[in-house]
């Protein structure tokens, strides 16, 4: 059964590791119960038993040093490991004064072989009971399904959905976007929204990224067969991280290949953060994309910073703006004024624009008479799976 996979099963009374061995993984609970001991330099032994939902061994993902207690099961025990690699990223994105300072009370509580006499409390000392565990359990919570995301790739839980971008004066289907899914095998399908925020903290968004894109290739020929437009396209987001990890323009241009795509026919859509987080290395990233022939689009519009520099210098093909100013277009004036300008910027920069979020006919009338050239909402088909 899939919700059985990278869970480990041990007995009462098994050693899951002892003092002395060196340590790479942290260890949940998920049933049953294990005690960790240590051994005090005077010789006195402090036992504390762990159960289920939390979470030991895990000064190991942190330092590299050998294990400081031994643990052992009481009642046969569920574990779910964690491997330092998984928050390796995370430690190297924390901030830096605050992985010193972790790193420092790390070294206090490994110094001299004296461990504190409760495992956990040289770095939780200043805290209150409460507090502590409200800590542990998030972090906890985190690391679990930082866990179910990787087995989530490697069992292709996650699916892609596609929704039609329609040209606004033909009706015409002109591309689509790829919008991730999650098929859980326990709680259901999960909204991007709700994983991808971790996924960017430990690094796995990358991962995902390249399955998204790989899968959105593989579907291509299958969706094009859906359009009859002159430039189809079909769009793929992108997060900021993912774009900057290395060799991500190779990793592109090897799909694209593998798949044999017109890489004309690929829109990569990505934000502001980008190009605020980094604007040299983006301008370089963003070159080479387009010289492999990709074309960007700047999603979110009007939501960010959106400075006119980041339209004038970047070369982005296509704005979208966001939904929030679609939908209250017809009852605000404002939003009218920044939908109105927002798109005559972008003509005068030689840009095309997609509407996102048109939910009914009288919005795409009155985009269609601002020359909007596409549009994306309900209005003209939800987010579906490919058929
Ligand atoms: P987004 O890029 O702004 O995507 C548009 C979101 O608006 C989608 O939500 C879509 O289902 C929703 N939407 C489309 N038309 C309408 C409409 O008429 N009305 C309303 N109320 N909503 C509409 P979804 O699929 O939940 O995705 C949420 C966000 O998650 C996306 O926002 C995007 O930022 C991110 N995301 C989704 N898939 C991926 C992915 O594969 N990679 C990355 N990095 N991010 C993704
Ligand atoms: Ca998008
Ligand atoms: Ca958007």
């Amino acid at each position: 059964m899939l919700e059985h996979l990278n869970r480990e099963v041990y007995a009462a009374g098994e050693v899951i590791f002892h003092a002395g061995d060196t340590g790479d993984s942290a260890y949940i609970v998920e049933d049953g119960s294990v005690e960790v001991c240590v051994n005090t330099p005077d010789g006195e032994q402090v036992v504390k038993q762990i159960g289920k939902g939390e979470l030991f061994g895990e000064i190991a993902l942190i330092d590299h040093k050998p294990r400081t207690a031994t643990v052992r099961v009481r009642e046969k025990a569920v574990l779910i490991p964690i491997h330092r690699k998984l928050v390796g990223e995370l430690l190297e994105k924390t901030d830096p004064i605050v992985r010193h300072l972790l790193l420092l009370v790390m070294e206090r509580f490994r110094g001299n072989g004296t461990p504190a006499r409760n495992p956990a409390s040289a770095t939780e000392s200043a805290l209150d009971l409460t507090q502590r565990n409200k800590l542990r359990g998030e972090a906890t919570q985190k690391l679990a399904m930082a866990h179910d995301i990787t087995r989530a790739l490697n069992k292709d839980e996650f699916a892609l959905y596609y929704q039609p971008i329609c040209d606004l004066g033909s009706g015409k289907i002109a591309g689509f976007e790829a919008l991730i899914r999650w098929h859980h095998p326990d709680k259901g399908t999960i909204s991007p929204l709700d994983f991808l925020w971790l996924a960017e903290h430990t690094g796995q968004i990358r991962d995902i990224g390249l399955w998204t894109l790989e899968r959105a290739c593989r579907d291509w020929p299958t969706l094009r067969r859906q359009t009859e437009h002159a430039a189809p396209f079909v769009s793929v987001n992108m997060s900021a991280s993912q774009l900057t990890g290395e060799g991500f323009v190779e990793a592109v241009s090897g799909i694209l290949n593998r798949h044999s795509m017109p890489s004309r026919e690929l829109k990569l859509e990505l934000t502001e953060t980008v190009i605020i987080n980094n604007p040299e290395q983006a301008l370089g990233l963003l070159g080479r994309l387009t010289e492999l022939n990709i074309r960007l689009a700047l999603d979110d519009y009007g939501t960010g910073y959106s400075g006119l520099d980041s339209l004038q210098r970047y070369p982005i093909a296509t704005m979208k703006i966001d939904r929030a100013f679609i939908s209250n277009m017809q009852s605000s004036a404002h939003s009218r004024e920044i939908v109105t300008s927002s798109i005559n910027l972008a003509h005068s920069l030689g840009m095309d624009v997609i509407a996102e979020g048109i939910e009914t006919g009288e919005a795409h009338e009155a985009l269609l008479g601002l020359n909007c050239n596409y549009g994306q909402g309900w209005h003209f088909g939800r987010p579906a799976a490919l058929h």
